[in-house]
């Protein structure tokens, strides 16, 4: 019986799709895949919400021991659709392995990036390149080291700047934000999306006085995920300067000019 069920999938096409649709976990909306968790009396869940709860969220009971066998072996022949399946994907796979797909899937619907610059687009994975060289050509590069400029960097004010990167196959937010009050400057660089990856990146920011050029001030990160791109700064993870020490690397006009790499963390002796 075990063996019948892992090894025959489903044929019929919309069967196996309203099975599948079944196979959803009530926290998060995802596909359950194994090991399926379960309550004491039998509600489900995927392995990363049931890690997360000590009890059932709907009927408080306790977490069960046991899995549910007939479930997973369920579960494993079937063909999951991809999320955007009603905007033209066809892609199937294992409930395993569909997050990996949808992370990069075409047909995905994303916010811009930059939306703090004031952009409300919105729109399929695959323009977003074009929508940033139309809309945003000053905020998006495509090699890991750029020199960039703040104009008026002397005039202080609370300031929030945002550019792209889209290198090693991979997109970059680098943001850095001016606090007047406190007088502090916070830098980030994080990786976008939540495509897995063996890579680690850091990054640096160089700033070479005007004058004297053999004085400059480096700072390095960590080039931490950024799931939630709502999400301007992560807890402790920026770097930062005080602008009364920026201001010195300011040229006449007060225009502040700085160099951004981005690296494979192996370029600096391992991050981990
Ligand atoms: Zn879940
Ligand atoms: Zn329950
Ligand atoms: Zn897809
Ligand atoms: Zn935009």
């Amino acid at each position: 019986m075990a063996d019948q069920a892992s090894s025959s999938s489903v044929n019929n096409e919309e069967l196996e799709r309203a099975i599948a649709l079944k196979f959803s976990c009530p926290t998060c909306d995802k596909y359950l895949y194994p090991p399926i968790g379960q309550c004491r009396k039998g509600h489900a869940f995927c392995p990363k919400c049931f890690d997360r709860m000590n009890r059932c969220l709907f009927c408080l009971s306790a977490r069960s021991r046991t899995r549910c066998s007939v479930l997973e072996q369920l579960n494993e022949a079937l063909q999951f659709p991809c999320r955007f399946a009603n905007r033209g994907c066809t892609f199937k796979t294992k409930s395993s392995e569909i997050a990996d797909h949808e992370v990069r899937c075409e047909h995905s619907v994303l916010v811009c990036p930059l939306r703090f610059n004031n952009c409300d687009w919105s729109g399929r994975r695959a323009q977003l390149i074009a929508h940033c060289l139309k809309t945003h050509p000053m905020n998006i590069y495509f090699s890991p080291t750029q020199q960039l400029l703040a104009k008026k960097f002397n005039d202080l004010k609370d300031r929030k700047y945002f550019i792209l990167f889209n290198v090693y196959d991979s997109w970059f937010r680098f943001n850095w934000s001016l606090d007047s009050n406190t007088g502090t400057v916070l830098f980030t660089m994080y990786r976008l999306g939540t495509k897995p990856t063996q890579m680690k990146f850091g990054y640096e920011i160089k700033f070479v006085n005007p004058t004297q050029r053999g004085n400059k001030v480096v700072l390095r990160g960590i080039c931490h995920k950024l799931e939630d791109e709502d999400v301007v700064f992560l807890p402790d993870k920026h770097v930062y300067a005080d602008y009364d020490v920026m201001i010195y690397y300011c040229d006449a006009e007060g225009d502040l000019s700085y160099t951004v790499s981005i690296y494979r963390s192996s370029a600096f002796g391992g991050i981990s």
